[in-house]
């Protein structure tokens, strides 16, 4: 701030690392930004934010930004780069080529998560309108797409319960695999301020994280579940909620299913869910799972918060259900300080969910085969929709590797590095003919891309994200985009070269026709934003104010769904020649696959990822602190620095997946949720060995 000198005005926005959507207020000089400053009016921080948000923005004019459009026939001819104009026309022609050539459904497209709102409703309306067909997916299929089906199922829609504010008024918190310290930082420290004050709290992870015992706050109950075993303890927990009759019969005859609820409970009270079968099975002290379940039904409020350590299994669409049966067996769910609470990861992965970018939902979670939903787009976008689900995304990476899939408009996603099976991602990649790729850099993806189109940050748009607990909040332009156009504007010239008549002059355009045609969003508008700050859908003319917290007086779904949840044993199994379980998570001061935060100052604080391994296990291969690592799996092999610590339980071993160098997803198993094709990554059996470096 000295060398730049004072700030001459400033710009409220909302930051775009994580889920949390804290706002802030850019100070600018001139086109230069000074500096963020945590906003005391935000609804979601109250002036708080972490490393990232405040810090972590330097990417947006760092050198490696492409800023002129690019197009190469062949993926071995050097990049040439082309007017926007050219990049339109050429990637237009493409793919009505390749929809002429292979079919109407040989092409389709991801949106991205880190992408506001407006953006996203774009690219599936130009997938269902330009494309006509429904191939259309988004990041969250390998995050939080359980919890779409999992809420779906029990409770009638996908998404979080309550606002960040009810965590003032609970008295029990559970957290399930999630690191909230690491990963929504802001929301951690009121979760840590409410545990100061005497709530108690409940942790099953498979490793002591940080809130198990941290500054003035000690878990009552840490289960360090053996990874994959989540259902089984999760329906142990019920188990003894059945048995000992600390169920809420008064909740559940008014607002479920009796005759299901009692299906349910003859389910759970089998003796193999008995907290001694499965804390031999998981690893944990029956009495720890007994106590937990005790203190979850009978401490007053308790709440449940639950991340990617949940949803990214094969059981993962099962756990969530069997997180909302847990919440429905004890009445915690519909009012303050309760509720089941996914924490999102991606800044907009909940809005890119509820825009429509799933391939059998149209934006507001309503399937692609009703007819009066589709009837509204088909009025409005003057076509014939698909009532079929169009493709996820490893079905379109099969598909292309089989032949028939040969284009994709890939918007702000790194799938070669995100995607599970490095090796079928970039197979699939490189059996089309059109990869177009939309992003900040040269990401790992355009290896494979044959159009390269240059996107813009969130310094440099205007917008709406939508945070973890379902807040639209306003995404300001702070600066003009320096490659000339914004996203939006990307999106719409390419309809437009592809034929179609497109006229947004404004973002602000995109969302009334979303709140038009979308009842959840009916009364959201910029105007309306500027006015109440920032609102929580459902917002229309029964919520005009939004809503805090869902589910009050009844189920979206109407009565409460209980789902037996059986434990099925994920396929990826530890053994003999890969003796130990690898899971992943994340850091404090980066994010995700790192192509933003690498960018940026806060690469001096975790340069390089490490594989953390217990200390019996080191010892047992002679492992020391630091010493170089071979991380091998069935799927291949890595290698990393170790680092020795007690927070992995033994048979157990841990990385962060920061850095292009780990190559996590070499080593993760093509295993995936049932319902979903969420990647299994939280589960992955390894053997280490020491190393003399990559
Ligand atoms: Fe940004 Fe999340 Fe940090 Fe808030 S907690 S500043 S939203 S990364």
């Amino acid at each position: 701030v000295l060398e730049m000198g004072r700030p001459e005005h400033s710009v409220v926005t909302t930051c775009a690392y994580c889920g949390v959507g804290c706002s802030f207020k850019a100070e600018m000089k001139g086109e230069e930004l000074v500096r963020m400053v945590p906003y005391r009016e935000g609804k979601a921080n109250r002036g708080h934010s972490c490393v990232k948000g405040r810090f972590a923005y330097g990417y947006s004019t760092h050198k490696d930004r492409i800023l002129n459009p690019m197009i190469r026939e062949k993926i071995t001819d050097p990049w040439r780069e082309v007017s926007w104009e050219e990049a339109f026309a050429y990637t237009a022609n493409e793919f009505r080529r390749l929809q002429y050539q292979y079919g109407r459904t040989a092409v389709g497209g991801i949106t991205s998560s880190r992408c506001t709102n407006e953006e996203t409703y774009l690219v599936q309306k130009l997938i269902r309108q330009g494309f006509l067909n429904n191939n259309v997916d988004t990041c969250a299929r390998v995050c939080h797409s359980p919890t779409g089906y999992g809420l779906g199922q029990t409770y009638g829609t996908s998404a979080g319960t309550q606002d960040f504010d009810s965590v003032e008024e609970t008295d029990v918190v559970m957290i399930i695999g999630a690191n909230p310290t690491d990963g929504h930082p802001v929301f951690a420290s009121r979760l840590k301020k409410r545990l100061r004050k005497g709530a108690k709290l409940i942790v099953l992870d498979p490793r002591r994280t940080d809130i198990v015992r941290s500054a003035h706050v000690e878990a009552q109950h840490h289960l360090p579940l053996k990874p994959g075993t989540n259902v089984a303890v999760i329906t142990s927990l019920a188990h003894v909620i059945v048995t000992e009759g600390l169920f809420d019969e008064k909740f559940i005859r008014e607002r479920c299913d009796w005759a299901e609820f009692q299906d349910w409970a003859s389910f759970v009270a089998l003796p193999e869910n008995s907290p001694e079968v499965v804390g031999q099975l998981a690893g944990v002290d029956p009495e720890e799972i007994r106590g937990a379940a005790r203190l979850y039904a009978t401490g007053g409020n308790g709440a449940i918060y639950y991340g990617l350590g949940v949803t990214e299994h094969s059981q993962g669409s099962t756990t969530v259900m069997a997180i909302a049966n847990l919440a429905m067996a004890t009445g915690n769910i519909g009012r303050k300080g309760v509720g089941v609470n996914p924490l999102r990861g991606q800044n907009n992965v909940q809005g890119a969910c509820d825009m429509g970018s799933f391939p059998h939902e149209l934006p507001g979670y309503r399937h692609i085969s009703g007819d009066a939903t589709r009837e509204i787009y088909e009025t409005l976008w003057g076509v014939k929709l698909d009532n079929e689900p169009g493709l996820r995304i490893p079905n379109m990476l099969d598909a292309a590797v089989e032949g028939t899939f040969k284009g994709i408009y890939i918007q702000g996603e790194d799938i070669l590095q995100s995607d599970p099976d490095t090796k079928h991602v970039a197979a699939g990649l490189a059996a089309m003919e059109c990869v177009v790729v939309h992003d900040l850099f040269l990401n790992e993806t355009a290896n494979y891309a044959h159009v390269f189109l240059p996107g813009s940050t969130f310094l440099e748009k205007d917008g709406t994200f939508t945070n973890a607990e379902r807040r639209i909040n306003r995404v300001r332009k702070v600066m003009a985009p320096k490659n000339g156009l914004g996203d939006w504007e990307v999106t719409q010239k390419l309809a437009q070269a592809m034929g179609l008549a497109w006229n947004y002059s404004h973002p602000s355009e995109i969302m009334d026709e979303i709140a038009a045609t979308t009842p959840s969003f009916a009364k959201v508008s910029y105007d309306y934003l500027d006015e109440v700050g920032s609102v929580q859908w459902p917002c229309n003319e029964k919520a005009p104010l939004g809503t805090p917290v869902m589910h009050i007086d009844g189920f979206v779904r109407g009565k409460g769904k209980f789902i037996r949840t059986e434990y099925v044993a994920t396929d990826e199994k530890s053994g003999p020649r890969f003796p130990l379980l690898l899971t992943t998570g994340r850091i404090l001061s980066h994010y995700n696959v790192g192509a933003q935060t690498r960018r940026t100052d806060n690469v001096v604080w975790h340069p390089e990822d490490r594989l953390e391994i217990h200390p019996h296990d080191a010892e047992n291969r002679g492992i020391r602190n630091e010493d170089w690592v071979r991380v091998q799996s069935r799927a291949g092999e890595t290698t990393l620095r170790a680092l020795i610590t007690d927070r992995v339980s033994p048979g157990v071993v841990y990385t962060t997946f920061h850095h292009p160098t780990t190559q996590a997803n070499v080593i993760t198993t093509d295993f995936s949720d049932w319902a979903t094709n969420c990647p299994e990554y939280k589960v992955t059996a390894v053997q280490v060995a020491p190393s003399n470096g990559p």
